[in-house]
């Protein structure tokens, strides 16, 4: 998506792919609203397989030992993994970029070794997935250690054309069913329940006590398992990293690919300004890489609802590992707030269209990060509030003056204030 996207800017781009992808299965879904995005974004004219309007009545068993079929929703996408990857190259290739499949990037003293080329690129990204890259930090687990193990088998007839999320007492179970051919289901476990048994027999007692389509799978063989632990990498200010190389999401979420796809569309907009202002490529990297990791805690934040939606099996430790964190906002109460030393006001980086400007913000000196906005709250005028402790209820009032701030409603004020608490800009205290 980079790839395509920068080529189609004009600019001169390599893309390598070692031709080792490690997927999740034979299918991944993408929401009906990505859908409608990447139609928008002329994105789905381009890819020309493995991508169909998904056929599949989607349903789940959570919360309940009842089966809810969601009905009237917007129509996602199936994609055929590998043959998605793939068209996906060509799309970057029709568009200009210089495409290498099955090769990897060597890089030497003074260039890049991709198999017999010798590249010198003015900038690198990585966007490398989920697995160890020697280049990259290692990836820090967010999450409990999760392994999705996939079997691929014979499903009931009944069950065709369906695509079911069922809760179990040792994790969930996501089971894929065509019209024709075979069936698969993703078994998400805690990794040590793998730990003293066979993936084939932890799934079969698994399988057992499912009420859905997993009750019924026959003849069914373990494919493969892959590591699902949500991890991420630390802020880079010398490397662009993004989508899974940069921090991952629970699977549960159905959203990997749309997570992926829209840094892309982040990381373009960095490169596209590093080409003009080099000087600012340390902090593109870290903005992008901070970028990641909010996007990932949002993420998680809902991924954790979802969780605890499902009040059957809170003693299993499956469930147990999988509650919602406490968050600091709510030690806030009514409590003064203040600003930590560190942070002050200043001149930062903000996406104005496919670039990035210098705008008044704030900065948090003791590690680099630097915000403009929260939604559409200026962080300046914020910050400036809490010249001294104050109450939500009173930076809120104050703030209403400043004329940068009086045009939004409070309530914005009110919950750029507590995102600012979430990020540790804000502590309660005197
Ligand atoms: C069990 C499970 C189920 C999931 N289900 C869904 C779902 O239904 N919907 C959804 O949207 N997401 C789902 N995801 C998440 C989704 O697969 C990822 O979030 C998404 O593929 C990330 O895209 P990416 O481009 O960052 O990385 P990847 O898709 O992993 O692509 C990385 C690419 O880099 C290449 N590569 C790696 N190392 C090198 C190297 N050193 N040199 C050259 N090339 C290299 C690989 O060949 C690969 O093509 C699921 C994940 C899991 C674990």
């Amino acid at each position: 998506m980079l790839a395509w996207e920068l080529a189609r800017q004009g600019r001169s781009v390599a893309l390598v792919d070692h031709g080792r992808a490690h997927y999740s299965g034979p299918f991944e879904t993408v929401l009906g609203s990505t859908r409608a995005l990447w139609q928008r974004m002329g994105l789905l004219a381009q890819l020309k397989h493995g991508v169909i309007a998904d056929p599949l009545r989607h349903g789940a068993i959570w919360g309940s030992s009842e089966m809810m079929w969601r009905e009237g929703d917007e129509q996602g996408l199936l994609l055929q993994r590998g043959v998605f990857d793939r068209a996906f190259r060509d799309a970057a290739r029709e568009a200009g970029a210089t495409v290498f499949e099955g090769v990897r990037a060597e890089q030497q003293e003074h260039h890049w070794l991709v198999g017999t080329e010798r590249l010198v690129p003015t900038f690198v990204a990585y966007a490398t997935g989920r697995a160890a890259t020697t280049d990259l930090a290692k990836m820090t687990p967010v999450g409990p250690a999760t392994t999705a193990v996939t079997a691929l088998g014979e499903p009931a007839r009944g069950d065709r054309n369906t695509a079911v999320v069922e809760a179990v007492q040792d994790g969930w179970i996501w089971t894929h069913v065509p019209k024709d051919g075979e069936a698969s289901a993703a078994v998400l476990l805690n990794r040590d329940r793998l730990k003293d048994h066979s993936a084939e027999e932890v799934l079969a007692e698994v399988f057992a006590t499912a009420l859905g389509p997993g009750s019924r799978f026959r003849n069914w063989r373990v494919a493969h398992a892959n590591d699902a632990t949500m991890g991420e990498r630390c802020v880079s200010s010398n490397l662009l990293v993004l989508g899974d190389a940069a921090a991952t999401i629970d699977p549960l979420a159905s959203q990997g690919v749309e997570k992926a796809v829209s840094a892309a569309g982040h990381a373009a907009c960095a490169i596209a300004t590093a080409l003009e202002q080099p000087e600012w490529w340390p902090r593109l990297c870290a903005l992008h890489s901070r970028w990641e990791l909010g996007l990932q805690a949002a993420h998680r934040r809902s991924t954790f609802t979802f969780y605890d939606q499902e009040e059957r099996f809170g003693e299993h430790a499956f469930w147990r590992r999988r509650m919602p964190p406490e968050d600091p906002v709510d030690l806030v109460g009514g409590k003064p707030l203040r600003l930590i030393p560190s942070v002050h006001t200043a001149r930062v980086l903000m996406r104005h269209g496919p670039r990035y400007i210098e705008v008044d913000g704030a900065m948090d000196a003791a590690t680099g990060e630097e915000l403009a906005r929260v939604a559409r709250v200026p962080v300046a005028p914020v910050v400036s509030v809490f010249d001294e402790p104050r109450t939500v209820a009173d930076a809120v009032a104050l703030a209403s003056k400043a004329p940068s701030l009086f045009v939004l409603s409070p309530r914005e004020v009110h919950e750029a204030i507590l995102q600012l608490v979430a990020r540790g800009w804000l502590v309660p205290g005197n």
